[in-house]
């Protein structure tokens, strides 16, 4: 394979240490905790120390947090929106650490590390602009036309808890919480164990845009200890992460009756029909499926390419993956970075691994790069993937697509629909098409000429997954309203919503029957 941009590994992932200890301060922890290390995928060696919390640190971090959550919520909605404002301005001021503690923890590229930053800084800017007309009390249709009044409320539920995971370790673990603080709410986070110092310099900055600290409480450890403490306690549960995890955070909130959403795998289609940009398909292909290291969940696994179509495409495909740049360190040079952990390495190796064994071809890629990091796998392309195979319908979570030729559109949707996920989906032909058959996908997004990034930073509209890829939404209303409890005020004026008094029933049921006749009627009445 060539890559163009191979470099030579170098140790570029010491981070200053006295940014490492005060962001290791942050953390709610009782003193003499013992210490868990982090290490960078670039090059193996120590990002830092955090303390191992236990399950009274959750309970601390959520006392306090409820503390101060009921300050919070008295303040008025300006002043909370002010913070996030701030926020989306001090993420843009001060980006270049921030981007170097992401890629240092995550060995991703510095384009993905910055394009999670700038979806952090769009969803503060969104809930800043939208949080009053979220939230303001709405007046309602009442019962009685003229004599109800009813107000839908919003209050907070106060202290949230969010479960984040590693892939994009900012935006996953402050943008959730942005909409749910400026609603009123504190919260306390549990971000994955492999990314701490991207989560905590994140809310550093929240502090240092206003945000009062004992609001925001981090506790560091594994999820299999502290998560079981934070649901019991908690309000509301935010949790991103796999499937697997989702139905054992969802068991629990369902056992304590609160709410919770989850943001699970996918196993992401996408459709490329004979009426399609080429060019523009063969780049937004590349985006789609490589970006993060293919370490995204919307990010595209299987890809339906219609006949027509196939063998001017297919060629287009792996002849640009076959020049994407790899490289490792602090650079912008690189279009793709390192995997994130040997766990991952090791299952994109074995999905790959089986799938050839088993007759797939491979067209592009298909092996590790030592020589790069010690995590790096190069961008897969594989053909002739069939069932029995691994990778066919089972999330792999790395730089690996499976192409399949279709005989046309049809087929392409029956088969994009097969499968127990539902996240997101991409369907490139023209638009009109493309928005056709979006709506016969059983996916919580579809992008149409775009791989998955137009439907995610549309944030004014709802993003999760149906079926077995998630439970409730994120962005959007839906991703405030959720961590709101709904009040709904009803004022009855001068009749009651009943029978008068000393009207005898049976004439009372002959005068609303009427009335329900004439109110179906009446076209202002709902
Ligand atoms: P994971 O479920 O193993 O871990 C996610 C988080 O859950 C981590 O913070 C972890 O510590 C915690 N956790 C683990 N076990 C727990 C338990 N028993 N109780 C409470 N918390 C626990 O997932 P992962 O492998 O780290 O992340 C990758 C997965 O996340 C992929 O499946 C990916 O598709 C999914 N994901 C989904 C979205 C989305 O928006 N739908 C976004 C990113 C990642």
């Amino acid at each position: 394979m060539t890559t163009t941009l191979d470099t030579a590994p170098e140790r570029t992932t010491l981070l200053p240490t006295g940014l490492v200890e005060r962001l290791a301060g942050l953390v709610t922890a009782a003193d003499g905790r013992p210490r868990q290390q982090s290490f960078s995928p670039f090059d193996g060696a120590l990002v830092g120390e955090v303390p191992t919390c236990t399950a009274d640190d959750v309970e601390q971090a959520v006392r306090r947090a409820r503390t101060a959550q009921r300050e919070w919520a008295q303040r008025p909605l300006p002043d909370r929106v002010a913070v996030l404002r701030r926020y989306h301005d001090l993420l843009l001021a001060r980006q270049q650490q921030v981007l170097d503690v992401t890629q240092v923890e995550t060995g991703k590229a510095r384009v993905n590390a910055f394009e999670e930053l700038l979806d952090a800084a769009m969803t503060a800017r969104y809930y800043a602009s939208t949080a009053v007309s979220h939230l303001r009390p709405t007046r309602r249709q009442g019962a009685v036309p003229g004599l109800t009044k009813a107000v839908e409320h919003h209050h907070p539920r106060g202290v949230i808890g969010v479960i984040s995971p590693w892939n994009y370790p900012l935006t996953l673990a402050v943008s959730d919480a942005l909409p749910a603080l400026v609603a009123g709410n504190a919260v306390v986070i549990k971000p994955d164990a492999q990314t701490p110092f991207t989560a905590l310099i994140a809310i550093e900055l929240l502090y240092d845009a206003g945000l009062p600290r004992e609001l925001f409480q981090v506790v560091t450890g594994a999820g299999r200890v502290l998560g079981t403490p934070m649901i019991e306690r908690v309000d509301y549960l935010m949790f991103t992460g796999s499937t697997q995890t989702g139905r054992l955070i969802a068991e629990q909130c369902g056992r304590r009756l609160i709410g919770f959403s989850a943001e699970l795998g996918g196993k992401n289609p996408m459709i490329v029909l004979a009426d399609c940009d080429l060019d523009r398909t063969v780049e937004g292909a590349v985006r789609a499926c490589f970006s993060n290291s293919g370490q995204l969940c919307i990010s595209v696994e299987r890809m339906y390419v219609e006949d027509a179509v196939y063998d001017r495409f297919v060629p287009a495909f792996v002849e640009r993956v076959k020049r994407m740049g790899l490289a490792t360190g602090l650079g912008w040079d690189a279009e793709m970075g390192s995997l994130i952990s040997q766990d991952q390495l090791d299952v994109v190796t074995r999905h790959v691994d089986d799938a050839v064994a088993k007759g797939a071809r491979v067209l592009a890629g298909g092996r590790p790069r030592p020589d790069l990091g010690p995590l790096f796998y190069e961008p897969t392309v594989l053909e002739g993937v069939d069932e029995g195979m691994e990778l066919m319908r089972d999330e792999t979570f790395g730089p690996v697509v499976a192409l399949y030729r279709v005989e046309d559109a049809e087929a392409a949707v029956r088969l994009a629909n097969d499968t127990c996920y539902g996240l997101n989906a991409s369907v490139w032909t023209t638009a009109s098409r493309g928005e056709a058959l979006a709506v016969r996908l059983q996916a919580g997004t579809v992008n149409v000429n775009e791989g998955y990034a137009a439907a995610w930073a549309s944030h004014d509209a709802p993003m999760g997954g149906m079926k077995d890829s998630g439970v409730g939404r994120r962005h959007g209303r839906e991703g405030i309203l959720k961590y709101t409890e709904a009040q709904t005020v009803a004022v009855q004026r001068l009749l009651p919503v009943g029978p008068m008094p000393g009207m005898p029933l049976e004439r009372y049921a002959k005068v609303m029957t009427a009335a329900a006749k004439v109110l179906k009627k009446t076209p202002f009445v709902q």
